[in-house]
């Protein structure tokens, strides 16, 4: 049996899918499934690294696959692509003085999210000194992406100091210029910064990078459902034997999925509730793509979000399995039990909480926004050679078990998409 037409009983056994209208003819989903992940995995979109042309053009083939399938726009998009700008800021030329003299340069860093910055005694900074006995750690998480402040650090932490350096001298990005963000840091012992004066410019450049966003309006336009998988990967190391990263598993393979989703919901007429289809850009270099898709829309009216990623290797607890992360965090994945139940397929909780993967994808910056947005996944991280390796390629994945996977999400979705059932929130404070 095609995993196609297994889908369609699933379809008319499942309450409320009973819709089901003959999906197009000749087309099967297991043939969909390997095609799609063969091209968005092949050597030619080298990594798909979101800040390269290669991105691009895995962007325009998702778009055309929801063109193909009929999805409809987001609306203020005028094509599929939802595209963004990213301001990549490198600081060009610090001076700090300290009561008059002037800091040599391996004894200060700056990382500034605008193309100037000057501040003397009088500036509204926040002025924080690291003493001996003090953590530089804690400062730098507290400081680095808010507000203007200037640490000075004891020469006790000298080394720490110069690692600091090391990251602050890299490009910053971010989605807004001028973000505010503005961190100096000088290695001195005084605890007073009251006559300190700084001038520093930054090379600011644009680039643009997409999400992929299609969707299947329902009769509830206020209620959405998105399933999503962030389709960059990392990219390709130069110089290497085999210099492609070309992130079959991670994450061609939820990418796929939720092509495969769009095509089976379409497949069924009206939903109840309307269903976004989204590929996030930029997951491996900052989220940027799934912060900027949040911020498109009112995050309350977001009933649940799949979030898949990594779904080509089958999971730890057996053959039509996947896990979900942060799954005590709402009653999503009981929800997802439930639609599932008297089927093959089963969910369970994520089996590596240590690992904080609730934490490392797209699902987290949605969940602090208070959507049950959660991970599923079916991949043996601990144990996977080829996660984050050149080596993460289509002929190490179980694609039977990557169909089966797309089955069992659509089965386990279909208590939400019909709007029978309705997960709770996720409670913003507690993630963090
Ligand atoms: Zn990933």
């Amino acid at each position: 049996m095609t995993v196609f037409k297994r889908l369609l009983v699933l379809a008319l056994v499942l309450s409320g899918c009973s819709k089901a209208e003959s999906p197009k003819d000749s087309i099967t989903y297991e043939n969909d499934v390997e095609r799609i992940i063969n091209t968005l995995a092949a050597d030619d979109m080298r990594g798909r690294q979101a800040f390269s042309e290669d991105a691009w053009v895995a962007a325009r083939f998702i778009a055309s696959e929801y063109e193909a399938i009929g999805l409809e726009v987001f609306a203020g998009n005028g094509d599929y692509l939802q595209a963004f700008p990213i301001y990549e800021t490198r600081t060009e030329s610090l001076d700090v003085r300290l009561d008059g003299a002037q800091v040599a340069p391996e004894h200060m860093a700056g990382s500034i999210s605008s193309d100037q910055l000057s501040w003397d005694g009088d500036s509204d900074i926040t002025r924080v000194f690291v003493g001996p006995d003090d953590d530089l750690a804690t400062v730098w998480r507290q400081y680095r992406r808010s507000g203007n402040t200037l640490v000075g650090v004891h020469s006790s932490h000298a080394d720490m100091f110069e690692r600091y350096q090391g990251f602050m001298s890299r490009p910053s990005r971010a989605t807004e210029l001028s973000s505010g963000a503005n961190l100096v840091m000088v290695l001195t012992d005084s605890h007073d910064l009251s006559g300190v004066r700084v001038e520093a410019t930054a090379e600011v450049s644009t680039s643009e990078i997409t999400n992929v966003v299609g969707v299947i309006p329902g009769n509830r336009a206020d209620e959405i459902v998105v399933f999503s998988g962030h389709y960059d990967h990392i990219g390709f190391r130069e110089g290497e034997e085999d210099p492609i990263f070309n992130g079959a598993n991670d994450n061609a393979s939820g990418t796929t999925a939720t092509i495969q989703l769009a095509r089976y919901f379409k497949s069924l007429g009206t939903p109840e509730r309307t269903l976004m289809f989204v590929g996030f850009t930029a997951e491996e270099s900052g989220g940027y793509g799934s912060r900027h898709f949040s911020k498109q829309l009112d995050p309350s009216q977001i009933v649940a979000m799949f979030n898949i990623e990594m779904i080509g290797k089958p999971a730890v607890e057996g053959p039509n399995t996947a896990w979900i992360t942060g799954f005590d965090r709402s009653d999503f994945g009981t929800i997802l039990q439930e639609a599932v139940e008297g089927t093959v397929f089963a969910f369970y909780p994520d089996p590596y909480p240590s690992q904080n993967l609730f934490y490392r994808s797209d699902n987290a910056t949605l969940a602090r926004l208070g959507v049950p947005a959660h991970t599923i996944s079916t991949t043996p991280i601990d144990v996977d050679e080829d996660y984050h390796q050149a080596s993460d390629e289509v002929s190490t994945l179980d694609l039977d078990h990557l169909s089966n996977t797309i089955d069992a999400i659509a089965a386990g979705a279909a208590l939400i998409v019909n709007g029978e059932r309705t997960p709770t929130r996720i409670d913003p404070a507690l993630v963090n």
